[in-house]
């Protein structure tokens, strides 16, 4: 019964914390070190799919995985599962394609700035402290 259990241990260390959560019993450094040893079970332990991408179009790969940031037995797959965890393949694609060149990246470039200058403008003048 243990053995079977026991892979599972940042489960029982999630359902501890949330636990703690709700009833203040383990006070806030309990919660918080049950919090940690869970997030770094997710992180490393936790089975799941591979999910890194592969050569067929919008594909991943399905073979079993341990933990968010590791991929599975293929080496590759373990830096890619790394690489999308912080940079989604998306966001890259975008990024490569904003940047091609540098006519476009200094377009781009421009967009973006003046995208946050009206974003940040409208909320103040919508709020009335932009000063006039
Ligand atoms: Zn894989």
């Amino acid at each position: 019964m243990l053995k079977r259990i026991l892979p599972y241990w940042g489960l029982i260390a999630f359902v501890l914390a949330i636990t703690g959560w709700l009833t203040s019993d383990f006070g806030f450094s309990g919660v918080a070190a049950l919090s940690a040893l869970s997030l770094l079970w997710f992180l490393f332990q936790a089975p799941n799919p591979c999910g890194a991408p592969i050569r067929a179009a919008s594909r991943t790969c399905r073979n079993n995985a341990r933990g968010l940031l590791r991929g599975c037995h293929l080496q590759q797959h373990k830096w890619q599962r790394m690489r999308t965890f912080f940079v989604h393949p998306r966001l890259r694609r975008c990024a490569a394609q904003l940047f091609a060149n540098p006519v476009t990246g200094l377009a781009s470039l421009g967009a973006i700035v003046t995208m946050v200058s009206t974003v940040i403008t409208s909320t103040l003048a919508l709020t009335g402290k932009g000063g006039s």
